[in-house]
C-alpha cells in the first residue's frame, strides 16, 4: 500500500482506539515524499503548560509497503505523539519511555513496532523518482 492522508487517518483512528485507549486528540496528517524518512511526528509549538500545538503525523509515499510495515511506521510515530502528549520526557528520541511503550504494545497486542526501518527492504512506489533524481538535482550543488 502507498501512504496517503486517508489511509493514515483511518489507521490512526483504529490504532488510537485499539492501542492507546483513544486518548490521542485528532492530529494533522501529512504525506512525505522522502526515501530516507519513513515517518515523522512533529508539532509547531508547545503552550506555556506544555500542550502540543498542531501535532502532525506524516508517512512517506515513496514506498509501496506491506500493510505490516505501514502499520509499524504509523504506530511508531503514534508512540512519539503519545509520549509527548502525556509529557513523558526521554533523553533521546528513542529513549527509555519510548522503548518501554514499544515493548508493552508489542507484547500486549502481538505487534512488531520497529525502532528503525531498513529502507533497503522496501519497494519503491511505481512512479516515484529514482534516487539518482535527488542526487542530480539536490545533492550536488553547482
Ligand atoms: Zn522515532
Amino acid at each position: 500500500m502507498v501512504a496517503n492522508i486517508d489511509n493514515i487517518a483511518s489507521t490512526f483512528m483504529t490504532f488510537n482506539e485499539a492501542y492507546f485507549g483513544g486518548v490521542l486528540p485528532w492530529p494533522l496528517f501529512g504525506v512525505l515524499h522522502s526515501y530516507r524518512t519513513c515517518g515523522v511526528f512533529e508539532y509547531r509549538a508547545r503552550t506555556w503548560d506544555g500542550d502540543l500545538v498542531d501535532p502532525i503525523i506524516k508517512v512517506t509515499d515513496y514506498y509501496d509497503m506491506d500493510e505490516e510495515v505501514f502499520n509499524g511506521i504509523l504506530c511508531h510515530e503514534m508512540i512519539h505523539y503519545y509520549l509527548m502528549y502525556l509529557h513523558f520526557k526521554d533523553r533521546s528520541m528513542h529513549g527509555k519511555w519510548f522503548k518501554k511503550k514499544v515493548k508493552q504494545l508489542n507484547e500486549k497486542y502481538g505487534l512488531n513496532i520497529p525502532t528503525f526501518i531498513d529502507i533497503t527492504d522496501l519497494k519503491r512506489r511505481k512512479g516515484a523518482p529514482l534516487l539518482g533524481y535527488w542526487l542530480r538535482h539536490f545533492y550536488i550543488m553547482p
